[in-house]
């Protein structure tokens, strides 16, 4: 169902996915298998995409409506679920928001976003600081993929999914939260 190069793509997020469950405590097959489906709908019609959404009683909101870029990741999950029979709840959201992200993301669900952004075919520019970030911490490997997208999205002057602006708010609060708790920690040894 994939292009040449979207298949080799597809492999190396998998291959990225489980070293990521590997230095994360992740399961590695969970990992491994999502990765290679997460963008199976990605090269089938935009018709065809949203043929499969709809089959799966997903009613889109209008700006999802308007942002075809999340459909692939939409049908991807159902069509797995429909068509390949896998079940793993798991497995499905992790393909199901590896374009958005969202709050209260799953282990699977930061490895496979973030294995998409490191793979080895990626070259954008910030890729070597995303591995580097990735190497330690999944937060700010994740903080600084969806800082890089909203402000892509911005500059190109396209919609930014509320999913993935609600992940950016909750990973910035966190962060918020462990910096001011990391400063107390300082103050108390000062005084
Ligand atoms: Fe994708
Ligand atoms: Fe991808």
């Amino acid at each position: 169902m994939l292009t040449p190069d979207r298949f080799a793509h597809s492999l190396n997020v998998a291959e990225s996915a489980v070293l990521l469950a590997e230095r994360f405590g992740g399961d590695t097959s969970k990992a491994y298998t999502a990765g290679l489906l997460h963008d199976i709908m990605k090269d089938a019609p935009k018709k065809e995409q949203l043929k499969i959404i709809e089959k799966a009683g997903i009613i889109l909101s209008l700006g999802e409506r308007h942002n075809q870029k999340v459909w692939h990741a939409m049908a991807g999950a159902a069509y797995i679920k429909a068509e390949l029979g896998i079940g793993d709840p798991e497995i499905l959201s992790a393909v199901r928001y590896h374009t958005t992200g969202r709050a209260g993301m799953s282990l699977l669900e930061k490895i496979i976003y973030i294995a998409d952004y490191i793979s080895k075919d990626r070259t954008y520019n910030g890729v070597e600081k995303m591995r580097r970030l990735a190497e330690t911490s999944l937060e700010d490997a994740m903080l600084f993929g969806q800082e890089f997208t909203i402000v892509s999205l911005i500059q190109k002057g396209r919609v930014v999914h509320p999913d993935s602006v609600n992940c950016y708010n909750e990973l910035i609060e966190r962060k918020r939260a462990n910096d001011t708790e990391g400063a107390c920690g300082e103050n108390r040894k000062n005084t």
